[in-house]
């Protein structure tokens, strides 16, 4: 079995269990605690990166100054499962289960509770939504984690948007091939490559969860001629220094996953413990771009109270005098640039 959950704990490290099993009643009691034998196997000692992550945390019920959908996603889904925010692209929860339930989970609301999972009814209805709306031409598969669902199931959904005319784009949102990465089987990978262009975002959070597994689940889908991207989430304590995210980030480029976004952590309640400020999230952004490959800098991004979008943060570099451009260089030096165009006929 892959999962160790409250009732069935099989921990063979017990001194994981005995540092945890106070707090395992309380906190799951209210949030759901699972972890693979897999990932708890990459905590190298208590309160590590990797602890953090998977492990329940008293202070996830005495944050209870935050919202639990601060992005108004269930505001924002005219239909079951769909969340529509910007014209072109939507979210399908396709799932609400997750090998690993992530303590900083944005979906701590609904991730692992008892809310049911898409099921055949509403599937249609979300398919029938985007068939009626010619401008979405990108859907995210999200949930929980996509990849929970078998084979056929995942295939009948892929099948069904690839019936759409308007949907150019497909995307995976998975957290798989860093916690579970024995489910990217050759039989998964050969039924995605059916349904190019399908793109998949992974989400790894730290160096130490790039193992020769997790590589192996990459270089697979990358194999499959998907082109991978990653996701991070900014983490008290688990990644907020530069050193950190620059082993995590150059060490994914080297297993063919382009960063894609470095995420400000979301105002969700029962999160609060990991929340770094946002000039911590800039100051890092400083110590990466010009330092390593660019291939390898995400864009930082803040996803806006009440459903309001992403914005990418850029620490501040430029000042603006007229045409002349103050420009601060990523070893620290001030350099003047002048705008110059060509004047208008
Ligand atoms: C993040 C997100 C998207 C995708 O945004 P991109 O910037 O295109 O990656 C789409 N819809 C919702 C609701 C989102 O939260
Ligand atoms: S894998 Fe993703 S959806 Fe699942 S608990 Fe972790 S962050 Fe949440």
């Amino acid at each position: 079995m892959y999962y160790f959950t409250h009732n069935n704990t099989t921990i063979d490290n017990t001194t994981v269990y005995s540092e945890i099993s106070s707090e395992f009643d309380s906190v799951s009691s209210r949030y759901p605690v699972q972890f693979t034998e897999y990932y708890s196997g990459l905590i190298k000692k208590p309160h590590d990166g990797i602890w953090k992550q998977c492990m329940p945390d008293s202070r996830e019920l005495e944050d209870t100054a935050q919202r639990p959908d601060p992005l108004d996603e269930s505001l924002l889904s005219p239909v079951p499962g769909l969340i529509h925010r910007y014209p072109d692209r939507v979210v399908l929860l396709v799932s609400n289960c997750c090998p690993v339930y992530c303590r900083f989970c944005m979906r701590k609301r609904l991730v692992g509770s008892g809310v049911s999972p898409m099921g055949r009814d509403d599937l249609r209805t979300a398919l029938d939504y985007i068939s009626s709306h010619p401008s979405i031409h990108d859907v995210i598969l999200s949930g929980g984690d996509p990849l929970m669902l078998d084979d056929a199931s995942l295939s009948h959904i892929l099948s069904g948007l690839r019936a759409i005319p308007h949907v150019a784009v497909i995307r995976i949102g998975t957290r798989i091939p860093v916690t579970l990465p024995a489910r990217i089987t050759a039989d998964l990978c050969s039924m995605l490559g059916a349904f190019h262009p399908l793109y998949i975002n992974t989400h790894f959070n730290h160096p130490d969860e790039i193992t020769p597994e997790s590589a192996t689940a990459c270089a697979m889908l990358a194999d499959a001629g998907i082109p991978l991207g990653n996701q991070t989430v900014l983490l008290k304590g688990v990644n907020d220094s530069v050193e950190t995210m620059r082993r995590l980030l150059t060490g994914l480029l080297k297993i063919r996953v382009k960063p894609y976004y470095l995420h400000q952590m979301d105002l969700v309640q029962g999160t609060a413990h990991f929340r770094t400020s946002v000039r911590t999230g800039l100051e890092i952004m400083r110590g990466l771009r010009g330092h390593i490959s660019g291939l390898a800098v995400p864009h930082y991004v803040i996803d806006l109270p009440g459903g309001k979008g992403k914005v990418a943060l850029l620490p501040d570099d430029v000042e603006i005098q007229g045409t002349t451009l103050h420009i601060r260089t990523y070893t620290g030096e001030t350099v003047t640039y002048h705008d110059v165009t060509t004047p208008q006929e």
